[in-house]
């Protein structure tokens, strides 16, 4: 809901295009979502990588980052959660409309979260990358600690295990991290945008 009146949105004179243009490529949200400990971050980071060494504009926001800033003030209860992803939804439709590719590291456990975000976007632009990684793994791994914290009961609300992960029902680009390498990941995210005319 706007809270302000009298607010207009102002179109630049430089459109989205003529940056695309500029850039000599296209711009879109890779959006990642999964567990946690499924690897979002690191492939996020590892598409980054190459897509910067190729000359293309690019940028990543990242969970805990985005939480220590623009979001400090929202926690994990559901609405939070709903929030959190709204404002990054809004961060990302930007970065897109300044003619780049960003790409989101983020839980994002909720469908209809998701689909919000996907709806601020012409047709195209929103690619849902699932990192489909079975809980057990993601426990096994557990980069941060965060499964073990869950499992004794320090954390509440954790997802996958007391808060649930809703798995996307037909995500553009799917893959299985206990599957393949992080190489193998970031080639096949760089052959969808090749694919679609993106890069
Ligand atoms: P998330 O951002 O989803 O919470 P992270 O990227 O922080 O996950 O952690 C994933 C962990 O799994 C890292 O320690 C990473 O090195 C490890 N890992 C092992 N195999 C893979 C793979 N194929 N893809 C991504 N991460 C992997």
């Amino acid at each position: 809901m706007t809270k302000s009146t009298n607010i207009t949105w102002h179109e630049s004179t430089i459109t989205k295009h003529d940056r695309r243009a500029q850039n000599a490529h296209s711009s879109c949200t890779l959006w990642f979502t999964g567990l946690s400990g499924s690897g979002k971050s690191t492939i996020a980071n590892a598409v980054s990588n190459e897509l910067f060494r190729l000359g293309i504009n690019e940028y990543v926001l990242d969970g805990d980052n985005i939480r220590h800033g623009l979001n400090k003030d929202l926690g994990f209860s559901e609405h939070d959660r709903t929030e959190n992803i709204r404002r990054i939804g809004e961060v990302a439709k930007l970065f897109v409309d300044s003619g780049k590719i960003v790409t989101t590291a983020f839980i994002s456990p909720f469908r209809s979260d998701r689909d919000q975000v996907r709806a601020l976007f012409e047709e195209g632009e929103f690619i849902e990358v699932y990192i489909d990684c079975p809980i057990e793994e993601c426990e096994r791994r557990d980069p941060k600690q965060l499964y073990a914290k869950a499992r004794r009961g320090e954390i509440r609300d954790f997802t996958g295990i007391d808060s649930p992960y809703e798995a996307p029902k037909k995500p553009e680009i799917t893959i299985d991290s206990s599957k393949v390498t992080v190489d193998e990941a970031v080639g096949q995210i760089l052959n969808y945008l090749r694919d679609n005319n993106i890069i």
